[in-house]
């Protein structure tokens, strides 16, 4: 490796804590689907940064928002107003079609928050015992990283020397109406559900499964909380999976993409009789709602507006899902694929997710494992259909590397 390379990972790795475990490659910087790195070598991105980059690095409409905003007035708080807060708020509040935004920084914060939320409507609206509420969560689920919400995490990774933990969440196996509905009782205050298990795998929902969790908590009077923080906006063709499964859920998760790969930007979304229980003093942040986000947030949900992003994720995914499920049994034992999101199980004769990783790497795709065997596609929805050809002949010649 180039010397240069070398150095600047091993600057990393002495001085930054060890909590994640990165391609060996040094990215300095990106456009659209393209990353390059310190050497000039360029690489299609199919990660995304986790989605956070659903309208490609350096999106020239998102750049000139944010390069302005940012001469003008960035950060004020919310002990004041600005005049980039409203109009994000109103539009996003109509895209998602509800009454009211909750902004926050990033998703695990959009999460706590709505927990929190979620409680207090509990308390105060359905009139659950102070301190009793109980909270249905889903086993395999990945929502972020704080105290609370990996209480509620089965990967032992996550939780591992981190306790004591908070109490309060019934986990049930993804996917199956009858233990929610076993699991539920009267103080029951939400179901939290990602609609597609982006950590786990690109995990799709069961069909009709999240109409069920609909019809559960309209029938018990418990909120439906969406955490469509990776799935959301755009990514598996649609502005929210659960346009897909026919379902509004009482409180949309938003993140990532939000923040248009630009600025951390998430918010919490749902109506007066939710979050209208939020007085002054009762939560907040700092940094919440600042200007250059707000401007940022409503120029990304101006560009989903147009609906032609979701189009070009759904087009060129049946593509993806087309070239992919070619692959079966050629090196790759399962695909799951939604829009331009795949989760592919790579045989494990021919090495782990990570391994053929690197050697995408090698050939100039940069791709993340999750679980072990199974490698996690998300290029940036601008991606262009030869772009998406490259990346994939990359795969299908490591496929065949790794087998001989
Ligand atoms: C990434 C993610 C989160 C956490 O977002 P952070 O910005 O990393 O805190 C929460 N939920 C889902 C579904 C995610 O994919």
């Amino acid at each position: 490796m180039d010397s240069r390379q070398a150095q600047a990972i091993e600057q990393v790795e002495q001085y930054g804590a060890h909590n994640y475990h990165p391609l060996p490659v040094v990215i300095t910087s990106g456009c659209g689907a393209w990353l390059t790195d310190i050497d000039g070598n360029r690489y299609l991105d199919f990660l995304s940064a986790y989605s956070a980059v659903n309208f490609g690095h350096s999106n020239p409409e998102l750049v000139r928002v944010a390069t302005e905003q940012l001469q003008r007035l960035a950060i004020t708080s919310r002990a004041v107003y600005s005049d980039t807060f409203g109009p994000f708020v109103e539009a996003l509040a109509r895209l998602c079609g509800k009454d009211m935004v909750l902004p926050m920084n990033t998703g695990v914060e959009a999460v706590e928050s709505a927990l929190k939320v979620a409680r207090k409507w509990g308390y105060e609206v359905k009139g659950v015992p102070q301190d009793q509420a109980n909270i249905i969560v889903m086993e395999g689920n990945f929502h972020g990283r704080t105290i609370s919400v990996i209480s509620f995490s089965n990967d032992d990774a996550a939780t591992e020397s981190y306790g004591p933990f908070t109490p309060g969440f019934v986990p049930v196996p993804y996917g199956d109406l009858d233990a929610i509905a076993a699991a539920m009782d009267d103080n029951t205050v939400a179901i939290l559900v990602e609609p597609v298990q982006g950590e786990a795998g690109v995990i799709l929902p069961p069909e009709g499964f999240l109409a069920g969790v609909r019809e559960l908590a309209t029938s018990r009077r418990v909120l439906m909380i969406a955490d469509e923080i990776q799935s959301g906006l755009g990514r598996t063709g649609t502005t929210f999976y659960c346009e897909q499964a026919g379902v509004v859920p009482d409180i949309y998760l938003l993140g990532k993409a939000l923040g248009g790969g630009i600025v951390p930007v998430s918010a919490v979304v749902g109506d007066a009789e939710v979050l209208g229980t939020l007085r002054p003093g009762q939560h907040g942040s700092t940094f919440g709602g600042n200007p250059l986000g707000a401007a940022v947030g409503r120029a990304v949900v101006e560009l989903l507006e147009t609906g032609e992003l979701q189009a070009r994720s759904r087009e060129l995914g049946v593509h993806l899902q087309e070239r992919l499920a070619a692959l079966i049994g050629r090196g790759v034992t399962a695909v799951r694929c939604v829009g331009l999101w795949a989760g592919v199980d790579i045989e494990p004769a021919l090495g782990t997710g990570r391994a053929i990783c690197e050697r995408l790497l090698a050939r100039g795709v940069i791709a993340k494992d999750t679980h072990g065997q199974t490698i996690r596609l998300a290029p940036p929805l601008v991606i262009t259909r030869e772009e998406l050809d490259q990346a994939l002949d990359a795969l299908e010649s490591v496929l065949a590397e790794a087998a001989a």
